[in-house]
């Protein structure tokens, strides 16, 4: 695991509450996994950067495979586009120059 990828995982864990992000189901009982809201393919890192793909809003914890394929918000353009403006506005703070 790399430490961008230890960081997203901390991230998601921590803002998940111990419970499964789509069902609701505690992490414990199923299978733990961080899911890509974005999915992590090679044409989506093409598209929208390794920055947004890697980006810790972009992965949310599941309990199970079916669950992180509900999570996949690839075909939804608005979505995509809402969830990239939040990473680029979150991200644009760390840079805000004072005045
Ligand atoms: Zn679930």
């Amino acid at each position: 695991m790399t430490e961008t990828e230890k960081e997203q995982r901390r991230y998601a864990l921590a803002i998940s509450g111990g419970v499964c992000e789509v069902c609701g189901r505690p992490l414990r009982d199923g299978q733990p996994q961080g899911a890509h809201r974005i999915g992590n393919t090679q044409t989506n890192r093409a598209k929208y950067g390794d920055f947004v793909i890697d980006h810790r809003f972009n992965i949310g914890m599941t309990c199970s495979l079916k669950c992180n394929g509900a999570l996949d918000i690839s075909r939804d353009i608005g979505a995509v586009i809402r969830l990239c403006a939040r990473i680029y506005a979150a991200e644009a703070q760390k840079y805000e120059v004072k005045k």
